[in-house]
């Protein structure tokens, strides 16, 4: 099963026809799992007696890891993924001007996950950790 999904976007140069895609993940599979395992354990934390808060909470956990996934990568792409766009302005090879050529969805996804998937992970369980600290030291 291909757990990942990217919206890839595609430069040429029109002098040497030198290429270039910059990958961006969407939300599929993989983060959706992902959100769904960071969510179980605050759930079945919130069932036991301190909080015994009803079942139907685990459904708002769940959308608090989703948000927590855009969060993250809304950090990424302010900071990090910027550096991706090298070569996507003027061409690595005759810097002439690259064009832009669109977006397009690659529906069948990819089994194995894009440097950004994994940043995004590491961000993602960083905030998590950082959740658990604040919920578990919260007087
Ligand atoms: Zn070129």
């Amino acid at each position: 099963m291909n757990l990942f999904q990217y919206i890839p976007a595609e430069y040429t140069c029109p002098k040497c026809g030198w290429r270039r895609s910059v990958i961006s993940p969407t939300l599929w599979r993989f983060y959706w799992i992902a959100a769904a395992l960071a969510a179980l354990p605050l759930w079945i934390a919130s069932l036991c007696p301190p909080w015994s808060m009803p079942w139907y909470y685990g459904l708002s956990f769940l959308a608090g890891e989703l948000l927590m996934i855009f969060i993250s990568g809304f950090l990424c792409s302010i900071s990090l993924f910027l550096f991706d766009s090298r070569g996507t302005i003027r061409c690595r090879s005759c810097r002439a001007m690259m064009s832009f050529n669109g977006r397009h969805f690659d529906p069948l996804g990819h089994p194995r996950p894009h440097w950004k998937d994994i940043v995004l992970l590491i961000v993602f369980l960083a905030l998590n950790v950082a959740l658990w600290l604040a919920i578990a030291y919260h007087k």
